[in-house]
């Protein structure tokens, strides 16, 4: 059953990690966990659960704060970054997204562009943190910068490499004022044009807010 028959909405395919206990995070952030607060089971009125976890878990987006001084924190994310028209475009790179695999799409000042790599498939179905995810290299990073694109997502937690060019490659989006997407799950969707709505939960000053990300065929 394909996502989108599972949530009875035709059209959009949900892009989003499911947030649960115990789900992989970047190894230096909160640990997640769900637990009740209130409970039907125990004798409350209700359900309300208690969330434990890091502001950059699971599909989210990052506040501009998230790398640079005085940088706009995610409350203060313009509506259109992340809601429109997005391409999908797939890397076959194992290793890092790289200029020479992504020139050839000639992306343009404005453009929202979502990186589909072999981590879609490989990372997400395990609780531990990958460590030899696929990250943009800081070379692309710049040319993304360069290129002035809108808004990049990428199919694991963080644009940059683990204990490489987290840095590097998050000074270089965020710095330009790129609005970037961490954790999406791109496994149900091909490369192409794609209607994206991805909003982050407004918190104040926040360097991140989790997201509910889906995209729509055009
Ligand atoms: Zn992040």
């Amino acid at each position: 059953m394909s996502v989108s028959s599972a949530n009875n909405s035709s059209d959009w395919i949900d892009v989003s990690l499911t947030i649960h206990t115990g789900m992989a995070h970047w190894p230096d952030n909160p640990g997640i966990k769900i637990e009740p607060s209130l409970c039907l089971a125990h004798g409350d009125v209700c359900n309300v659960s208690k969330l434990t976890l890091g502001s950059h878990t699971g599909t989210h987006v990052d506040g501009l704060n998230h790398f640079i001084k005085g940088g706009l924190g995610i409350d203060k994310m313009p509506l259109d970054a992340t809601i429109g028209k997005a391409r999908v475009i797939g890397i076959e790179d194992t290793e890092s997204i790289k200029v020479a695999e992504i020139a050839p799409h000639n992306l343009q000042a404005g453009d929202r562009v979502l990186f589909k790599t072999v981590n879609s498939e490989r990372c997400y179905q395990q609780d531990d943190f990958v460590e030899d995810f696929v990250y943009i290299s800081t070379e692309a990073a710049e040319y993304l910068a360069e290129r002035q694109v809108r808004t990049v997502g990428v199919d694991y937690l963080s644009v940059g490499g683990y204990q490489g060019n987290v840095v590097e490659v998050h000074h270089a989006l965020l710095g330009s004022g790129i609005w970037v997407i961490e954790g999406l799950n791109l496994s149900a969707i091909a490369p192409g044009e794609y209607e994206l709505i991805c909003l982050p939960i407004k918190i104040q000053d926040g360097d991140a807010g989790l997201a509910r990300a889906i995209l729509k065929p055009l």
